[in-house]
């Protein structure tokens, strides 16, 4: 640290993203990246922008907030919801910087509320931006509570399904949440919500203090392209655009606006990928709870484990001297490791490594 850091920030701590290591070849189940490339559409959409980068990158990022609205409108109206119009979706460099203007914008003041496991990346943001917050105990391994969420006077942020344990909670509970104080926002993280949940937008129609948030990280194969939505009210679109222009107008490249738009719009693609892995992610659970291990209920496409015998960072090392990256996340959770659901060949390596683990240590 210089001597010239503000001291606002001498003692803040810093969000600790999962390793990218480049010393060998991993099977990387680490950071829920998707196993599938990007579909060919969307490499297409990369090319043709490789010869305009002279210029600037659209602002309104409109071919990525058009597309959005027709996809989230479609499937809004599916789920008894109304129209999703481009001047209800705001475009970020990726989901965490549209999670950064949401805090930024609307939690200075009455502060934030989260489950205690969660995304880690909140009280992060929370501490940067000098923002009060309340971490809510868990109720069971893998519950929140509801009803202090609910109960809360704070903006409450929610990742559904979690980003720890993949718990979905359905669309009622997420409704409990957001109905019970309309005088706060909800703003709900559905980064995992392709992989066998339902999306919160068709709350939209009926709540103006819902913001829900969404990652082409995750099940669009684009962690790399670093392009995240929300969708909310115009009038708050129209904020957390004020505070975008007001730090980065040009927060998407052009590649990133036009992939983006592409993989949205790639249905079959994305349809096909997500089932695979929602597929691949209930026989891992099979495999891992045949093998002793107590497995989250997850809908997300990664799980919770840990198993007796063995403590989350021994298995974190040992898999990885075997060449399988998975995440230890101590603190709360240092029983258990966090695995993505690979392909089908990834996940045999790991079951395999995991097989040998338990041999050796004779568990
Ligand atoms: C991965 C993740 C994000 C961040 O996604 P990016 O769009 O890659 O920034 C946000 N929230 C949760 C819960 C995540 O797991």
């Amino acid at each position: 640290m210089s001597r010239f850091l503000s001291s606002a920030y001498r003692d803040m701590e810093a969000y600790v993203p999962g390793e990218q290591p480049r010393d060998r070849r991993y099977v990387k189940l680490n950071t829920n990246e998707s196993p599938f490339p990007p579909s060919p559409a969307v490499v297409a959409a990369y090319d043709a922008e490789k010869g305009n980068v002279n210029l600037y990158s659209d602002p309104t990022a409109k071919a990525l907030t058009e597309a959005a609205a027709e996809v989230y409108g479609r499937e809004s109206r599916r789920l008894g919801g109304g129209d999703i119009t481009p001047d209800m979706v705001i475009a970020g460099n990726g989901s965490d910087e549209i999670l950064a203007f949401c805090v930024l914008a609307f939690f200075r003041d009455g502060g934030a509320a989260f489950p205690r496991i969660g995304y880690g990346f909140y009280p992060v943001f929370c501490n940067l931006f000098g923002v009060p917050f309340d971490e809510i105990p868990m109720k069971g391994e893998y519950e929140v509570d509801l009803h202090a969420l609910a109960a809360s006077s704070r903006n409450v942020m929610i990742a559904n399904p979690n980003a720890q344990t993949g718990v979905y909670l359905p669309i009622s509970d997420i409704e409990a949440i957001v109905s019970a104080n309309k005088n706060r926002i909800v703003l709900v993280d559905e980064a995992y919500c392709d992989f066998g949940g339902e999306s919160a937008v068709s709350l939209l129609e009926r709540y103006d203090n819902l913001i829900v948030v969404t990652t082409l990280s995750k099940s669009r194969q684009l962690a790399g392209g670093r392009i995240g939505l929300a969708f909310s009210s115009r009038e708050i679109v129209c904020d957390l655009n004020k505070i975008r222009y007001s730090f980065n107008p040009y927060n998407l490249d052009r590649a990133a606006i036009a992939a983006g738009a592409a993989a949205l719009l790639d249905g079959e693609y994305f349809d096909r990928t997500r089932n695979a892995v929602a597929a691949e992610r209930e026989r891992l659970k099979e495999r891992l709870s045949s093998l002793g291990f107590a497995v989250s209920p997850s809908l997300a496409n990664f799980v919770l484990a840990r198993r007796e015998g063995i403590s989350g960072e021994e298995l974190y090392k040992q898999l990885k001297a075997r060449g399988v990256l998975v995440r230890y996340l101590g603190g709360d959770l240092s029983d258990y490791v966090r695995i993505t659901v690979g392909s089908a060949d990834e996940c045999d390596v790991l079951i395999e490594a995991v097989k040998e683990i338990i041999k050796e240590k004779n568990i």
